[in-house]
């Protein structure tokens, strides 16, 4: 497969052919397993001066890359960048984001809250951190009308199962709010990366929708592990599978059978915009694993619209 290539350089705009031609291929692939579309639970949008940092990381190839050459395929404005979405027939999309310190999650909710109210499109998206407060201010983003979290262990260098955090698992648990939770060691471990603090934090919360985010990357069986045991834990796609990420972190072979078994708790996520490939080819990452038609509706529509009432 061949359609891992870095989308051209030149600027381009809404109205432009070369959109048009990529929107016609994804609408193809939905189309084609009779799909009103899609929904992508990890999609990133955030404040400008935020993601301009996240991109500034992306292009310095550090630790939040594993030093890999990471070229953005989708740097553009934001209202081209949901524009695009919507080309592509992606139904509804979150707008992840969360802070790397103390003091900025409320602020981020506020922002991801407005986003959410001038894009119909967007799940409303909250975040969280463990500090004092977070259980108050999680509790207004659900008031407020949330309908998934993000939480980003490695980049926040935080313990999942923080004292500070039990709360507000709590109340995330008893609204059943889906949390994406980045908490698996790729590209690059973190202090509290890994299987073992989420382990923790389900033994005292084991109906925490947690979506596990990248299929939990490189630790792909022992999250599977925590799924099978948890029913209420699901896993995204974000970039798993693709050509990019199977040459460093390859999804395990022998895994595929658990993989089909998880059918109903598999969800579509891509990291748009922050992507080193065009959209299509996580699509046909999942397609060439061979698991069916049926498990790719599931996956790329029909699991996420039921969790969301979309
Ligand atoms: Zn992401």
């Amino acid at each position: 497969m061949n359609d891992h290539r870095p989308a051209p350089d030149r600027p381009r705009t809404a109205g432009d052919a070369s959109w048009e031609a990529e929107a016609a291929e994804v609408r193809r692939f939905w189309e084609g397993l009779g799909l009103p579309g899609l929904v992508d639970v990890h999609t990133h949008f955030m404040p400008e001066r935020v993601l301009d940092k996240v991109w500034a990381y992306f292009d310095a190839q550090g630790d939040l890359t594993g030093g890999l050459e990471w070229p953005i395929t989708y740097r553009r404005q934001e209202a081209e960048r949901a524009d695009v979405l919507r080309r592509f027939g992606v139904r509804a999309f979150t707008s992840m984001l969360y802070p790397h310190k103390p003091g900025m999650a409320r602020w981020l909710n506020g922002w991801a809250a407005d986003f959410a109210h001038r894009t119909p499109e967007c799940l409303h998206t909250a975040t969280l951190y463990p500090e004092p407060g977070v259980e108050a201010y999680v509790r207004e983003a659900v008031e407020a009308g949330a309908r998934v979290f993000k939480a980003h262990v490695q980049v926040g260098a935080y313990d999942p199962a923080d004292e500070l955090l039990r709360p507000a698992w709590g109340v995330l648990a008893e609204a059943r709010i889906p949390v994406v939770i980045h908490c698996g060691s790729g590209p690059a471990p973190g202090k509290h990366t890994g299987p073992e603090p989420i382990a923790r934090v389900l033994a005292r919360h084991p109906g925490l929708r947690l979506i596990v985010a990248h299929m939990g990357m490189p630790e792909h069986e022992d999250f599977l592990s925590l799924a099978e045991r948890y029913p209420e834990v699901r896993l995204d796609t974000t970039m798993a599978f693709t050509d990019f990420t199977e040459a460093f972190m390859p999804f395990p072979r022998g895994a595929l059978p658990r993989l089909a078994g998880l059918g109903d708790r598999v969800l579509l996520g891509s990291d748009f915009p922050n992507i080193p490939y065009p959209y299509v080819h996580q699509l046909h990452a999942l397609e060439r694993l061979g698991l069916g038609a049926e498990w790719l509706r599931g996956v790329c529509h029909d699991n996420a619209a039921a969790l969301f009432g979309v």
